[in-house]
């Protein structure tokens, strides 16, 4: 039996080595140990979400970057790496689509691509929001300085997530190049907070060097900031870059992060990556059924998914958006849970005594 309140005060108070001493009991526990924890985290997020798992339009826009972080597949350095860019018009015609199809939040991800200029951006932004009112506009474009996100946020986008990727600067310097920072990864977290921005933060599962230690600090520097969206994926090597030769994960421990993050905070909004369903073809149930409540079906052109590859065999490169849609539904409802389109800013649900 997992007694959640302890759990859950354990992990908001205690320090790098109890919380890794937590991480590391339930990465070695039999089965019925981690089910226990799972259905703890269940539990949790019921209370402020009942059984929604919310949609968001994921729209990769451009698959140009300027950095060149050692394990994503777009990294600038990645000769083999195809190339594409949405235009401003092709960006409408995904989130016209998109609103068809139901979706209420557009996600509009990409490398950091120098060809997307704050006026290009803001441009996009303000036509969004005002052929579609009633939805929010979701960005992920990377590391801007203060007065962009300003600028983004005054064009009307709601929310940033920026994956902060390792919280233990030795590990960040470890999987990125010497000009990018923890420091600055995280100041722009704080800054976009500061804005107005509903933020989100988040890291890989068992990317190169990571210890439990350094996952403790994931948990704490998640703590502190208190992100609205907790993005978490296990790392997938990809083949041109010099962690291709990396194992795959199983999805084991990134379930047990999932749940202990529901645990230690329940109100957040936490998907159930595409990445957890590349390496387990019902990983993103179990996703939700460690404590996840959002899932991000692509609504990219298909022409270009393939293209958008940060690590190697992504699912859904194939189909159009309202087959993915479909597929999805069907296996969130056989799942237990009920596919939710209102915009999902946060809890629906307040805790019943
Ligand atoms: N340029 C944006 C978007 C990055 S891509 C930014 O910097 O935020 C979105 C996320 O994909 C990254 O934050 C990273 O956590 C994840 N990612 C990249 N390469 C990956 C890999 N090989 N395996 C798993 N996840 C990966």
């Amino acid at each position: 039996m997992v007694h959640r309140s302890e759990l859950s005060n354990k992990l908001l108070t205690g320090g790098t080595g109890e919380i890794a001493s937590i991480i590391n009991y339930y990465s070695g526990a039999p089965l019925a140990e981690r089910e226990a924890l799972f259905s703890a985290a269940l539990e949790e997020r019921r209370k402020y979400y009942g059984n929604l798992v919310f949609f968001r339009g994921l729209i990769e826009f451009s698959s140009y970057c300027k950095n060149d972080c050692y394990y994503c597949g777009i990294r600038r350095s990645n000769r083999n790496a195809v190339r594409y860019r949405l235009s401003h018009e092709e960006i409408m015609r995904c989130c016209a689509e998109g609103r068809r199809l139901g979706f209420r939040t557009f996600v509009l991800q990409s490398g950091e691509d120098l060809y997307y200029t704050d006026e290009r951006m803001c441009a996009v932004i303000a036509d969004i929001k005002e052929h579609y009112p009633d939805c929010a506009v979701t960005l992920s474009l990377g590391e801007k300085a203060e007065e962009s996100y300003r600028r983004y946020y005054d064009a009307g986008a709601d929310r940033y997530l920026l994956r902060h990727e390792t919280a233990d600067g030795q590990h960040y310097a470890r999987l990125h190049p010497s000009e990018m920072s923890l420091e600055n990864r995280k100041k722009c977290l704080y800054t976009l907070k500061e804005i107005g921005f509903q933020v989100g933060a988040g890291f890989m599962v068992e990317s190169p060097y990571q210890t439990f230690e350094n996952l403790a600090s994931d948990m704490i520097f998640l703590r502190e900031l208190r992100p609205h969206m907790i993005g978490i994926g296990p790392f997938i090597p990809h083949r041109d870059t010099i962690f291709a030769g990396e194992k795959t994960p199983s999805v084991d421990l990134t379930l047990i992060m999932l749940a202990l993050i529901r645990i230690m905070l329940p109100e957040a909004l936490i998907p159930s990556t595409t990445a957890l369903g590349t390496i387990d073809s019902q990983g993103r149930e179990k996703g939700l059924k460690a404590g996840a409540n959002v899932v991000m079906p692509n609504l990219s052109p298909p022409r270009h998914r393939k293209d958008y590859s940060l690590y190697d065999n992504k699912i859904c490169t194939g189909e159009e958006a309202a087959e993915c849609l479909d597929c999805l539904t069907r296996r969130i409802r056989f799942a237990g849970f009920e596919p939710d389109f209102s915009r999902g800013d946060g809890p629906v649900m307040y805790a019943v005594s």
